[in-house]
């Protein structure tokens, strides 16, 4: 089956969402009737003030998930699965859930009870006050290995200092979008996509909610140290061009103590007359010369492939959030 994309988004006769949930689903059998569990609860509490829907996206399970899927889908109404042809990765499962997804505010929540569904209802409630973005924040994170939680704790430091990233610390891909947040980050083209971050790039009004992160319901992690290593590269390099910047570093590191060891030994030789190695000197100034030159343009060069590179991911140049007037038409204000 293929889905039009047009179709599932603004026709006519579709009913009105409020609350889209978003859930990425890769290989959770065991995990997903526990989450249909919290997740009716939570509807239950949400219905009939908001029409809810949930949205699970399928990312090429080889087990039984997609069976599940479809049977609570022909269930309930408020449920709807999409399949991805294979395993595409957390984050372009999110993205194609952010993509169909039509509620005026849009949650994505992971299928392992990590995230307990009902903290849902605390970020709805700040999105009513008027936030556009509602990150939810672990306070403590149970049932994780001491590896995971200080490796995420290294990446977050190491992302703040090269990507001067906004999100807060500690906030995952748990969050509510506001219908305009929603539609900027849609319109974010780029194909190495670090969510997280691009969020933090909309900016918009933001707010936070605090939540104890729970131990999965059932299962282990779909997130493999190679998996985390490539988000973390993601991570770093989509969001900002500091590494290509490197060659800069390393020019200065390798120039300037060669070069003080050199005028050192000219003053050796020159001032106190000590004896020196023909040739010696003049062969190390050729070589911390040419190395550092190289180095230089390496990082002159960075700078403008970063720029290819920014401009390649055709990024909006600007978000407007308010304008005034807000009316339109040629009334006079009076
Ligand atoms: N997931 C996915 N595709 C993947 C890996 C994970 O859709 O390639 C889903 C997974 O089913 C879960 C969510 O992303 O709902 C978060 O994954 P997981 O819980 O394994 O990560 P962790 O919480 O251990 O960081
Ligand atoms: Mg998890």
């Amino acid at each position: 089956m293929t889905i039009d994309s047009s179709a599932s988004r603004g026709t006519p006769d579709a009913p009105r969402i409020d609350i889209s949930f978003v859930v990425p689903v890769y290989n959770e059998e065991e995990c997903l009737p526990f989450f249909y569990q919290g997740m009716l609860a939570v509807i239950k509490r949400l219905e009939p003030r908001y029409a809810v829907e949930v949205l699970v996206v399928d990312d090429g399970s080889s087990d039984s998930s997609w069976e599940l899927i479809e049977s609570i889908s022909s269930e309930y109404k408020a449920f709807a699965g999409l399949r991805l042809s294979r395993n595409f990765g957390h984050q372009v499962a999110l993205s194609c859930g952010y993509h169909f997804a039509r509620g005026r505010a849009v949650i994505s929540i992971d299928a392992d009870l990590q995230d307990p569904p009902a903290v849902a209802l605390e970020m709805i409630q700040k999105w009513e006050e008027g936030a556009d973005v509602v990150y939810a924040v672990r306070t403590t994170r149970e049932g994780e290995s001491w590896f995971k939680l200080a490796t995420a704790r290294l990446f977050y430091r190491l992302l703040r200092r090269l990507a001067s990233s906004r999100e807060p610390f500690d906030a995952g891909d748990f969050r509510l979008l506001s219908r305009r947040a929603l539609e900027a980050l849609n319109r974010m083209p780029e194909r190495h996509r670090y969510v997280r971050g691009m969020v933090g790039w909309i900016g918009f009004r933001t707010a936070t909610v605090e939540y104890a992160r729970q131990p999965r319901a059932a299962g282990k992690t779909k997130y493999p140290l190679w998996k985390m290593v490539r988000l973390a590269t993601d991570a770093i390099v989509s969001m900002s061009f500091t590494p290509l910047r490197l060659a800069y570093v390393m020019a200065g590191l390798v120039a300037l103590p060669f070069l003080a060891y050199l005028v050192y030994n000219l003053l050796l030789w020159v001032i106190w007359d000590v004896e020196m190695v023909k040739g010696w000197p003049s062969m190390i100034l050729a070589i911390t010369a040419f190395g550092s030159a190289i180095l230089f343009v390496l990082g002159l060069m960075g700078e403008y492939v970063g720029r290819i590179y920014e401009e390649s991911k055709r990024r909006p140049l600007f978000l407007v959030a308010d304008r005034v007037p807000r009316h339109t038409g040629n009334a006079k204000r009076d």
